[in-house]
Protein backbone atom coordinates (compact mmCIF):
# COMPACT_ATOMS: atom_id res chain seq x y z
CA UNK A 1 0.00 0.00 0.00
CA UNK A 2 1.41 3.11 -1.31
CA UNK A 3 1.82 6.40 1.44
CA UNK A 4 0.94 3.79 4.31
CA UNK A 5 3.28 5.22 7.09
CA UNK A 6 1.14 8.30 6.31
CA UNK A 7 -1.72 6.42 6.20
CA UNK A 8 -1.16 5.22 9.69
CA UNK A 9 -0.10 8.68 11.03
CA UNK A 10 -3.34 9.94 10.45
CA UNK A 11 -5.33 7.07 12.31
CA UNK A 12 -2.71 8.03 15.53
CA UNK A 13 -4.06 11.63 15.28
CA UNK A 14 -7.61 9.97 15.48
CA UNK A 15 -8.49 11.09 12.14
CA UNK A 16 -9.78 8.41 9.90
CA UNK A 17 -7.87 7.22 6.92
CA UNK A 18 -8.27 6.36 3.17
CA UNK A 19 -6.69 5.65 0.45
CA UNK A 20 -7.21 5.82 -3.27
CA UNK A 21 -4.96 5.61 -6.40
CA UNK A 22 -7.53 7.74 -8.72
CA UNK A 23 -10.00 10.73 -8.30
CA UNK A 24 -12.80 8.60 -9.64
CA UNK A 25 -12.82 5.82 -7.24
CA UNK A 26 -12.79 8.76 -4.25
CA UNK A 27 -15.90 9.91 -5.55
CA UNK A 28 -17.46 6.75 -5.74
CA UNK A 29 -16.26 6.11 -2.11
CA UNK A 30 -17.78 9.33 -0.94
CA UNK A 31 -20.98 8.58 -3.09
CA UNK A 32 -21.24 5.46 -1.29
CA UNK A 33 -20.70 7.54 2.43
CA UNK A 34 -22.64 10.04 1.70
CA UNK A 35 -26.29 9.77 1.33
CA UNK A 36 -29.65 11.50 2.00
CA UNK A 37 -27.91 14.07 3.78
CA UNK A 38 -27.13 17.93 3.72
CA UNK A 39 -23.83 18.58 2.31
CA UNK A 40 -21.50 21.49 2.43
CA UNK A 41 -18.00 22.61 1.05
CA UNK A 42 -14.99 24.72 1.65
CA UNK A 43 -14.16 26.37 -1.19
CA UNK A 44 -11.99 23.53 -3.00
CA UNK A 45 -10.44 22.76 -6.60
CA UNK A 46 -10.05 19.41 -5.86
CA UNK A 47 -13.33 18.44 -4.76
CA UNK A 48 -14.23 21.13 -7.93
CA UNK A 49 -12.16 18.75 -10.54
CA UNK A 50 -13.97 15.84 -9.16
CA UNK A 51 -17.27 17.25 -9.92
CA UNK A 52 -18.26 16.17 -6.38
CA UNK A 53 -21.30 18.22 -5.89
CA UNK A 54 -22.74 17.25 -8.83
CA UNK A 55 -22.35 13.63 -8.10
CA UNK A 56 -23.10 14.40 -4.05
CA UNK A 57 -26.73 15.93 -5.20
CA UNK A 58 -27.62 13.00 -7.25
CA UNK A 59 -28.67 11.44 -3.75
CA UNK A 60 -28.44 13.59 -0.96
CA UNK A 61 -30.98 16.26 0.09
CA UNK A 62 -28.71 19.21 -0.83
CA UNK A 63 -25.78 20.02 -1.23
CA UNK A 64 -24.52 23.76 -0.55
CA UNK A 65 -20.34 24.72 -2.63
CA UNK A 66 -19.76 28.01 -2.63
CA UNK A 67 -16.27 27.34 -4.83
CA UNK A 68 -17.28 28.51 -8.13
CA UNK A 69 -19.21 31.77 -6.61
CA UNK A 70 -18.82 35.18 -5.66
CA UNK A 71 -20.63 37.66 -4.01
CA UNK A 72 -24.10 37.34 -2.49
CA UNK A 73 -24.31 33.71 -3.86
CA UNK A 74 -20.91 33.24 -2.33
CA UNK A 75 -22.12 34.20 1.35
CA UNK A 76 -25.34 32.54 0.85
CA UNK A 77 -23.73 29.03 -0.17
CA UNK A 78 -21.25 29.22 2.30
CA UNK A 79 -23.91 30.22 5.13
CA UNK A 80 -25.53 27.08 4.27
CA UNK A 81 -22.74 25.01 4.13
CA UNK A 82 -22.21 25.64 7.40
CA UNK A 83 -24.58 23.87 8.65
CA UNK A 84 -24.58 20.70 6.82
CA UNK A 85 -24.61 17.55 8.32
CA UNK A 86 -21.83 16.50 6.18
CA UNK A 87 -18.83 18.89 5.28
CA UNK A 88 -16.44 18.33 2.18
CA UNK A 89 -12.79 20.24 1.61
CA UNK A 90 -9.43 20.04 0.95
CA UNK A 91 -5.93 20.93 2.53
CA UNK A 92 -3.40 22.91 1.05
CA UNK A 93 -0.85 20.75 2.98
CA UNK A 94 -0.42 17.72 4.84
CA UNK A 95 2.47 16.53 6.80
CA UNK A 96 3.66 12.69 6.69
CA UNK A 97 3.92 12.78 10.56
CA UNK A 98 -0.09 13.22 10.37
CA UNK A 99 -1.17 16.45 10.21
CA UNK A 100 -3.21 18.67 7.92
CA UNK A 101 -2.79 22.31 7.21
CA UNK A 102 -4.99 24.87 5.78
CA UNK A 103 -4.90 28.67 5.05
CA UNK A 104 -8.21 30.62 4.49
CA UNK A 105 -9.18 34.14 3.48
CA UNK A 106 -12.85 34.48 4.46
CA UNK A 107 -12.81 31.98 6.79
CA UNK A 108 -15.77 30.10 5.82
CA UNK A 109 -13.56 26.84 4.94
CA UNK A 110 -11.57 26.88 8.12
CA UNK A 111 -14.95 27.72 9.94
CA UNK A 112 -16.50 24.89 8.69
CA UNK A 113 -13.96 22.24 8.94
CA UNK A 114 -13.87 22.75 13.03
CA UNK A 115 -17.69 22.46 14.13
CA UNK A 116 -21.46 21.58 13.24
CA UNK A 117 -20.92 18.82 11.57
CA UNK A 118 -21.91 14.83 11.77
CA UNK A 119 -18.33 14.03 9.66
CA UNK A 120 -15.70 16.07 7.69
CA UNK A 121 -14.09 14.79 5.46
CA UNK A 122 -10.49 16.69 3.78
CA UNK A 123 -10.16 15.05 0.18
CA UNK A 124 -6.83 16.18 -1.46
CA UNK A 125 -4.05 14.92 -3.68
CA UNK A 126 -0.66 13.09 -2.93
CA UNK A 127 0.93 16.10 -4.35
CA UNK A 128 0.07 18.12 -0.83
CA UNK A 129 2.25 15.48 1.52
CA UNK A 130 5.46 16.88 2.76
CA UNK A 131 7.95 15.31 5.29
CA UNK A 132 7.48 17.31 8.75
CA UNK A 133 4.91 19.54 9.52
CA UNK A 134 7.71 22.81 9.27
CA UNK A 135 7.63 21.77 5.64
CA UNK A 136 3.63 21.58 5.11
CA UNK A 137 3.31 25.56 6.96
CA UNK A 138 6.04 26.22 4.18
CA UNK A 139 4.02 24.72 1.19
CA UNK A 140 0.62 26.24 2.02
CA UNK A 141 2.30 29.48 2.55
CA UNK A 142 5.07 29.44 -0.43
CA UNK A 143 2.39 27.03 -2.65
CA UNK A 144 -0.77 27.07 -2.56
CA UNK A 145 -1.57 30.75 -1.22
CA UNK A 146 0.76 31.91 -3.52
CA UNK A 147 -1.08 29.99 -6.59
CA UNK A 148 -4.25 31.14 -5.08
CA UNK A 149 -3.30 34.54 -5.33
CA UNK A 150 -2.23 34.56 -8.91
CA UNK A 151 -5.07 32.48 -9.93
CA UNK A 152 -7.72 35.76 -8.47
CA UNK A 153 -5.18 37.88 -9.83
CA UNK A 154 -4.94 39.48 -6.68
CA UNK A 155 -2.88 42.89 -5.98
CA UNK A 156 0.17 41.34 -3.66
CA UNK A 157 3.56 40.31 -4.04
CA UNK A 158 3.27 36.90 -4.21
CA UNK A 159 0.78 37.16 -7.19
CA UNK A 160 3.15 39.54 -8.96
CA UNK A 161 5.92 38.08 -8.66
CA UNK A 162 4.80 34.07 -8.77
CA UNK A 163 7.51 32.99 -6.69
CA UNK A 164 6.99 33.03 -2.86
CA UNK A 165 4.93 34.38 0.46
CA UNK A 166 6.01 37.95 1.10
CA UNK A 167 4.21 38.09 4.30
CA UNK A 168 2.46 41.57 2.75
CA UNK A 169 0.02 43.66 3.96
CA UNK A 170 -1.99 43.77 1.05
CA UNK A 171 -5.66 44.52 1.50
CA UNK A 172 -5.70 41.52 -0.67
CA UNK A 173 -4.20 39.26 1.19
CA UNK A 174 -5.59 35.75 1.24
CA UNK A 175 -3.55 34.63 3.84
CA UNK A 176 -5.61 35.61 7.03
CA UNK A 177 -6.29 32.36 9.08
CA UNK A 178 -3.60 29.42 9.32
CA UNK A 179 -4.76 26.40 10.62
CA UNK A 180 -3.01 23.21 11.47
CA UNK A 181 -5.07 19.87 12.37
CA UNK A 182 -2.93 18.47 14.84
CA UNK A 183 -5.97 15.87 15.68
CA UNK A 184 -8.82 15.12 15.10
CA UNK A 185 -11.35 17.09 17.09
CA UNK A 186 -13.56 15.53 19.79
CA UNK A 187 -16.76 16.78 18.82
CA UNK A 188 -17.49 15.01 15.18
CA UNK A 189 -15.32 12.54 13.20
CA UNK A 190 -13.07 13.24 10.41
CA UNK A 191 -11.49 11.21 7.76
CA UNK A 192 -8.75 12.04 5.53
CA UNK A 193 -9.28 10.88 1.96
CA UNK A 194 -5.90 10.30 0.11
CA UNK A 195 -5.80 9.98 -4.17
CA UNK A 196 -2.35 9.25 -5.44
CA UNK A 197 -2.75 11.97 -8.10
CA UNK A 198 -2.13 15.32 -8.25
CA UNK A 199 -5.16 17.45 -7.47
CA UNK A 200 -5.26 21.26 -6.61
CA UNK A 201 -2.70 23.67 -5.40
S1 LIG B 1 0.65 36.58 2.87
FE1 LIG B 1 0.45 37.87 1.03
S2 LIG B 1 2.36 37.47 -0.12
FE2 LIG B 1 2.11 35.78 1.32
S3 LIG B 1 1.04 34.18 0.12
FE3 LIG B 1 -0.49 35.34 1.33
S4 LIG B 1 -1.22 36.88 -0.12
FE4 LIG B 1 0.72 36.11 -0.92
Amino acid sequence: MPYEQFLKNLRANRFEASYFPTAAEAIDYLCAAIRGKTVGFGDSHTLLAMNAAERLRAHNTAVYDPTPLSGDAFKEAADKAMTAQVFLLSVNAAAETGELVNIDSSGNRVAGSLWGHEKVYFVFGANKIEPTLERAIWRARNVAAVTNASRFGFRTPCAAKGDRCYNCASPDRICNTLCVYMKKEKSMDMEAVLIGEELGY
